[in-house]
């Protein structure tokens, strides 16, 4: 037996690429939506100095994995070749591993965020111990999926997002990668 590793789990939407504001009255699936993922390639625009943050998690020891849903395809708002394309760019970062939930709401898959699914597949397949590593999301499901699964978790706040308390909160990954540096000194 090997010893567990730590994780960084990352939700990929609002945290590794910016969210698109759908303005005030659209709705997808009779559900309102305002900030959506990126729907087209041309949408897609990594945050900056995202790479170097995830190079530093690995530099800190923790393997590095993205956790994401991806239900556009499945509500017929994006076509499979633009979802390839933006994650023909993701797998370019410093990523171990990429996870991802295209379930739409109504499939009961146990995958997709609020649900724990990716995390503790990943920690099966990886052997996390998952009480020493950390959910890094934008929203309430990220951070459910996160302490579902025994983690950590860390809110990055844009203001558009503000009302959700977690103990760790962070503009951005590079400010989280200080955090993980400093706590690891102590
Ligand atoms: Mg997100």
């Amino acid at each position: 037996m090997t010893t567990p590793r730590r994780a960084i789990f990352l939700d990929r939407d609002g945290v590794l690429n910016e969210v698109i504001d759908r303005g005030d009255n659209y709705f997808v699936q009779e559900k309102k939506v305002k900030w959506t993922a990126p729907w087209t390639y041309s949408e897609f625009h990594l945050k900056p100095e995202v790479s170097g943050a995830l190079q530093a998690f690995r530099d800190a020891g923790y393997i590095v994995i993205l956790a994401t849903n991806q239900p556009d395809m499945a509500y017929g708002t994006m076509t499979r070749e633009d979802h390839e394309r933006i994650m023909a760019d993701v797998r370019i970062l410093p990523l171990d591993d990429i996870f991802v939930c295209e379930h739409g709401r109504d499939n009961g898959c146990e995958c997709k965020k609020p649900k724990p699914g990716m995390l503790l597949a990943a920690a099966e397949k990886w052997n996390i111990d998952l009480t020493q590593s950390y959910m890094i999301g934008d929203t309430e499901s990220d951070i459910i999926a996160g302490r579902a699964a025994g983690c950590k978790v860390v809110f990055v706040e844009d203001g558009r997002n503000s009302e959700i308390e977690t103990e760790y909160r962070v503009k951005t990954l590079t400010e989280f990668s200080k955090i993980l540096i400093d706590t690891e000194r102590i």
